[in-house]
C-alpha cells in the first residue's frame, strides 16, 4: 500500500463534511438580505432631489462618498 493510501484510510473517516442547509430555510434570509441590499443600494444611489424620502440633503451627504465610489452620477 502506498503512503497517499495509507494516509487516506488512516484520515478518511475525520473529514468534516459540510451539514447541507435546505433551500426552504436559506430562502427567507436570502429575500431579507437582497432586501437590505436593494435598500442600500437606493440610499446610495437614488435618494434624493423631488423623490426623495427624507426632505433635505442629509442622506445624500452622508453617503456622498460612497455615491462617489459607486458611480452613481452626483455632481
Ligand atoms: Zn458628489
Amino acid at each position: 500500500m502506498s503512503t497517499l493510501l495509507q494516509h487516506q484510510a488512516k484520515f478518511s473517516g475525520s473529514i468534516a463534511t459540510p451539514a447541507p442547509i435546505p433551500l426552504r430555510e436559506v430562502m427567507p434570509w436570502a429575500l431579507f438580505g437582497g432586501l437590505m441590499m436593494l435598500l442600500a443600494i437606493y440610499f446610495v444611489g437614488v435618494e434624493e432631489g423631488a423623490l426623495s424620502v427624507f426632505a433635505g440633503s442629509y442622506v445624500h451627504e452622508y453617503v456622498h462618498d460612497a455615491r462617489h465610489l459607486l458611480g452613481f452620477p452626483c455632481h
